[in-house]
């Protein structure tokens, strides 16, 4: 049986001596993961278009235990990524994120325009990547089903107060009154950025503008939280921050 969709290559794996096995982010299928067989004599176009971080079209034959890409036409192969090591980190990092926050035979339409908006944005260089990395980390964890309780303290309903906390652990808010142990203090500003993150239109996720200082609060809060969430070994986040952390 065929099946035509588009899809993100997210990941991609050697098998045997020839043969790869690529996993593609779908919006109909989540996460599918198909071979690509050298046998098939794939032209140069077919290869660029099953490669990670292309955006391709693929025709996908569904055998007895797997799919195997028949055909694949490269709509957007990212390639301004490759110019900029910490932008290709990132990118690496968001893919790695999206395999472990997405499913198999789960339709995932925001998650894969969440990614292919970050990807862009990385290729044209406009936004600072704490901003891209904080927004993706927290998006990507409120589609993954990890959304933080942020509308109101946990424990008494208020809305706002000048400072907040954020409780990494139960992944939830308090405010001044309510304060517990180990809770990051953020004030309201961070507060409000988050909400925006978890909530706001998917077009417009990555048009907000924070202060330095409270773009390192936000940037410590996101990558807190979702290392409390997925437990899955993220390699990448740790290449990265090995070559950049003290740069973003
Ligand atoms: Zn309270």
């Amino acid at each position: 049986m065929q099946t035509k969709t588009k899809g993100l290559v997210i990941k991609e794996q050697t098998i045997g001596e020839s043969d790869r096995l690529i996993t593609v982010l779908t919006a109909e299928y989540g996460l599918v993961k198909a071979f690509v067989r050298k046998a098939k004599s794939i032209r140069s176009q077919n290869l660029s278009a099953t490669s990670v971080f292309a955006y391709s079209e693929f025709t996908l034959y569904r055998s007895r235990e797997a799919y195997v890409v028949d055909n694949a036409t490269a709509i957007e192969i990212f390639f301004d990524l490759r110019n900029d090591l910490e932008s290709l980190s990132l990118a690496q990092y968001f893919a790695q994120l999206t395999y472990f926050l997405s499913a198999q035979e789960q339709p995932a339409p925001e998650m894969l325009r969440l990614i292919l908006n970050a990807l862009h944005l990385l290729c044209k260089g406009e936004k600072s990547h704490k901003l891209i990395k904080a927004a993706v980390e927290l998006r990507m964890m409120t589609l993954g089903g990890y959304m933080p309780d942020i509308l109101a303290c946990y424990r008494c309903g208020e809305y706002e107060s000048d400072i907040m906390y954020f409780d990494v652990e139960e992944g939830c808010i308090y405010c001044k009154d309510c304060y517990r142990n180990n809770a990051v203090e953020m004030p309201l500003t961070v507060v409000k950025a988050i909400r925006y993150i978890c909530l706001v239109d998917l077009k417009k996720i990555f048009s907000f503008n924070i202060s330095d200082e409270n773009m390192n609060i936000l940037s410590d809060i996101s990558e807190k939280y979702l290392l409390s969430r997925v437990e899955s070994k993220l390699t990448t986040l740790d290449f990265y921050k090995r070559l950049f952390e003290n740069y973003g």
